[in-house]
């Protein structure tokens, strides 16, 4: 880390001198490269920029509410909640209320307001490994302890080795990301079910199903399982499907009594006036952003096809990317492919890669790329 010189005093002071909690000493920040190149595959965003009616339409409404910006924004977020609960409805043929749903900054906010309001000191909080690395790093900034269950070499969660990992650690959250991150499997309900039950079986225990992807899924949402549930929670997000990972809005939907709870920990005010004129703006126009659904789950598949006849070990893949291998050395793997200004990601899982599907174009450069790699590998 930097040893900044403070101005004036003359004094470089590192991380490593400064006395922040034990449990960060050492530890890296979430760092996905931001790197400026050509075909850029490796944070699981939409590739297609928002449609011109679009911007028009958030133009307009940000220009209403920049008048009101010298007051707070409606801490409650009433409007958007209740847009976005009407999505829900239409798209998860489950009827929800304005009640029912929360929104923050990014389905992470969400995140780490459940961890806030369910986890904390003293608790402990599980997710079935390799998975969305951030479910840890907001346990760990939450001062939750982190325990990482198991999947299966299909990446699959299977349900007699996960129940048992529940019933033994007695965890106070756990976590179920369907489709997951970075290996692409979607988990069935019954899955979540069996998970559901053997944790309540321990104590009360919340149970959070992350569906990030869930829109490029095979498989239905599991938001309709929250009925008669009141410890499950599905949380959404409008960085993925929705195109809009700038935006910076994630939601959830429960019961109303879990909504209560993260009111106690959120911050006054904590979705900025632009922020909810800008999502509304979006839900406008729904049909338009998930209208490139379609075309990313084709290229999705057709990336799966193609790296097989390649070679390459593929797992089945429910969201918009791909998770391949298995490289002897995948860091040097990613690197070479980079070399080709073509990045993806090292998620650290051994042995495998992970690519976004991108633009039909933007795929090929990144087949071309591996092709040559593999022609290497075998030469
Ligand atoms: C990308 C991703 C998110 C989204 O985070 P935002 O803060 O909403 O951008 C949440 N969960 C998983 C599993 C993800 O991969």
């Amino acid at each position: 880390m930097s040893t900044t010189p403070l101005p004036g005093d003359g004094i470089g002071i590192s991380i490593d001198e400064l006395p922040v909690r034990d449990e960060l000493r050492g530890k890296s920040p979430y760092g996905a490269p931001q790197l400026d190149v050509p075909v850029q595959l490796n944070t699981n965003e939409n590739p297609y920029p928002l449609p011109d009616e679009l911007v028009e339409r958030i133009t307009e409404r940000v220009r209403e509410a920049a008048r009101g910006l010298n007051r707070y924004p409606d801490r409650e977020a009433v409007e958007l909640r209740t847009a976005l609960a009407a999505y829900l409805s239409r798209t998860g043929k489950h009827p929800l209320t304005t009640a029912n749903v929360w929104a923050a900054n990014g389905s992470n906010e969400v995140i780490q307001q459940l961890l806030q309001a369910f986890g904390g000191p003293g608790r402990t909080a599980i997710g079935f490994e390799p998975s969305y690395s951030m479910h840890g790093l907001i346990a760990r900034g939450t001062g939750t302890g982190w325990l990482s269950g198991p999947r299966d070499d299909d990446f699959t969660i299977d349900v007699t080795a996960s129940v048992r990992a529940v019933a033994e650690h007695r965890p106070d959250v756990v976590f179920i990301t369907s489709p997951n991150n970075p290996t692409g499997t979607a988990v069935d309900a019954d899955t979540v079910l069996a998970l559901y039950e053997a944790a309540q079986a321990q104590k009360p225990t919340l149970v959070v199903v992350d569906e990030a992807y869930v829109e490029f899924s095979h498989r239905p949402s599991l938001l309709p399982l929250i009925e008669g549930r009141p410890l499950l929670v599905v949380s959404r997000t409008m960085s993925k499907a929705f195109g809009a990972a700038g935006l910076r809005l994630g939601y959830l939907a429960a019961h109303p009594a879990v909504v209560d709870a993260v009111q106690l920990v959120r911050l006054p005010y904590h979705l900025s006036a632009v922020t909810q004129a800008t999502a509304l703006a979006a839900l406008e126009h729904t049909d338009t952003l998930l209208g490139y659904v379609d075309q990313l789950k084709a290229e999705r598949d057709r990336l799966v096809v193609e790296l097989r006849a390649l070679g390459f070990e593929v797992t089945d893949s429910d969201a918009n990317f791909v998770q391949f291998g298995r490289f002897e050395d995948a860091h040097a793997a990613w690197q070479r492919i980079l070399d080709q200004g073509v990045l993806v990601r090292d998620n650290g899982v051994p042995g495998w890669l992970r690519v976004t599907a991108g633009t039909p174009s933007e795929n090929d450069a990144f087949l071309d790329a591996v092709r040559d790699l593999k022609k290497e590998q075998s030469a």
